[in-house]
């Protein structure tokens, strides 16, 4: 079960919706991060559940298996989804073998933007203050 925190900064009041570091459900885990660029926190989606097919299941003859494997692959997203979008994917019916797909820390408004991990206790993205934490979860997710 993962957990998104309100964070607030008592100096410039930006608030924040994220986890407030590494968290993971059932589906996806995600990494708090700082954004040089947008001067945001995000919550960046670093694994991603997707429904895998076993080999054995896979069919026959070589060429139905050969095409389903490339649409397979081309299905598996390059870049990670935004956080929201990963929570709300819906997920087919009848997967009864998934596998975890990783990603590289990246800002989802923008891949070239830099990040680096943020955990709490740590620094507002505007300006530099230590940011408050809310006691209750704001939202918790599978
Ligand atoms: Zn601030
Ligand atoms: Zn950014």
């Amino acid at each position: 079960m993962g957990r998104t925190f309100v964070f607030e900064c008592p100096k410039c009041q930006y608030r924040a919706y994220v986890a407030g570091g590494a968290d993971g459900g059932f589906h996806v885990a995600v990494q708090t991060i700082l954004c040089q660029q947008c001067k945001e926190l995000h919550d960046a989606v670093v694994r991603l559940r997707v429904p895998w097919t076993p080999p054995l299941q896979r069919g026959w003859p070589v060429q139905a298996t050969l095409s389903r494997l490339t649409r397979q692959a081309s299905s598996v997203p390059r870049h990670p989804p935004p956080f929201l979008q990963a929570l709300n994917r819906l997920w087919p019916r009848g997967v009864r073998h998934s596998r975890w797909i990783e990603f590289p820390l990246l800002c989802p408004k923008g891949a070239w933007h830099s990040v680096r991990p943020w955990s709490r206790p740590d620094c507002c993205p505007k300006c530099g203050v230590i940011m408050e934490q809310n006691a209750l979860p704001y939202r918790l997710w599978d």
